[in-house]
């Protein structure tokens, strides 16, 4: 058991207040991580809004980054002071999880959205009282998290926590849309609806499979420029959106813009954090 932090939720809809709490040590096949960064999606706070009163008071978090303390007896992937990204929690066990799509597993709910383990636990308290963690097998909105080895990647020591946090919901979600069911062909085309996380991860998907035109639509400027900066041949607004006279589009070259895949990005700006720029070129003038 140790003493930790943790940004609790104590009712639904209530805010996030940090409070010190108590957290189990790993069980035979779970890992102890010291968070080093964590994203806020929007899903933390849609959920913790309608989150179950009987299911508080309860820590939300669910794209968490940071670094190995301790494993559990059977831990075989990683070590402690591996750098690594925490993901959702799935059993390993039925046969969407045999198959390779943990994401479908049928212990989905039980693991990560009944406020612990699946198993009627949880592994943190406060003031002796049971202390709802296990969100998306996480619950990273603190400053130590114990997780299930299956939600455990190990990442590159020189990866950015800040950068390896959002792989957990909105890099994969994304990125998996276009990878995972679109599976377009180098060539397609591909229109982005929303240029936040999931937006961006998704259009940086379809660049590195090759679709061309990709074409990112989002009211925010600053968006759009960095969607032509990590590969979008055109960025636009909304029909109908303007914002203070920056609307005019950003375009690379002239795109035929026939649309083969539409993956929709996420909600209003401001509720997800956008992807990390590698480069960002400012927008070239019309043509
Ligand atoms: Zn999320
Ligand atoms: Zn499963």
């Amino acid at each position: 058991m140790r003493r930790i932090r943790a940004a609790v939720t104590e009712a639904p809809g209530a805010p996030f207040t940090v409070r010190d709490a108590d957290l189990e040590d790993p069980r035979p096949h779970e890992v102890l991580v010291r968070m080093t960064a964590a994203g806020v999606c929007h899903t933390d706070l849609g959920m913790r809004d309608t989150w179950p009163r009987h299911l508080t008071p309860m820590v939300f978090g669910h794209e968490g980054a940071g670094r190995v303390e301790a494993v559990g007896t059977e831990v075989t992937g990683v070590v402690p002071g591996d750098h690594v990204c925490l993901t959702f929690a799935s059993c390993g066990a039925c046969e969407q999880c045999a198959a390779g799509h943990p994401a479908y597993c049928h212990a989905a709910r039980a693991r990560n959205f009944s406020g612990g383990r699946g198993d009627g636990t949880t592994p943190l308290s406060l003031d002796g009282a049971p202390l709802h963690a296990g969100f998306f097998g996480q619950s990273s909105f603190a400053t130590h998290a114990v997780v299930h080895e299956r939600g455990v990647v190990k990442v590159p020591s020189d990866l950015p926590a800040a950068v390896a946090a959002p792989l957990g919901c909105g890099g994969q979600t994304g990125a998996g849309t276009v990878l995972n069911r679109l599976r377009p062909e180098p060539g397609s085309s591909l229109v982005v609806l929303g240029a936040g996380g999931v937006g961006l991860s998704a259009l940086m998907a379809a660049v590195a499979v090759g679709c061309d035109p990709v074409v990112a639509v989002d009211p925010v400027a600053s968006r759009r420029a960095l969607a032509i900066g990590l590969g979008a041949k055109a960025a636009l607004p909304p029909r109908g959106r303007s914002d203070g006279g920056a609307a005019r589009p950003h375009r690379r070259r002239r795109a035929p813009c026939r649309r083969d895949h539409r993956p929709s990005g996420d909600g209003p700006p401001g509720r997800r954090r956008a992807a990390p720029a590698r480069r960002t070129r400012p927008p070239r003038p019309r043509r």
